[in-house]
């Protein structure tokens, strides 16, 4: 998994300003002070802190995406466990397509 890092606020600035200053998810108007950086897929999830996987988010926003989006078991339609490897090979594939 990628590790974590913190943004510079150049790096921080660049993202805002390609996003048009506005929170990714529920477009309320963000300054440097009020915005976090969320990474589209997550890191835990083979994401990278690539630009193009990078968006402003206001902190409700990021905070709750954060809780939302890691649920302690991932279930296929069949009801069986996702196991971590089976989730990266699908980011992959995603990615592959895309
Ligand atoms: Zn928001």
């Amino acid at each position: 998994m990628t590790p974590r890092r913190t943004f510079s606020i150049e790096e921080q600035e660049r993202i805002l300003a390609t996003h048009g200053y506005w929170c990714h998810y529920c477009k309320h108007g963000l300054s440097i002070d009020s915005s976090t950086i969320d990474h589209v897929v997550p890191l835990s999830a083979g994401g990278t802190h690539d630009f193009s996987n990078l968006v402003p988010a206001c902190r409700s926003c990021n905070g709750s995406k954060g809780h939302n989006q890691a649920p302690k078991t991932r279930r296929d339609r069949r009801g069986n466990a996702l196991r971590e490897r089976d989730i990266r090979r699908a980011v992959r594939a995603a990615a592959l397509l895309a």
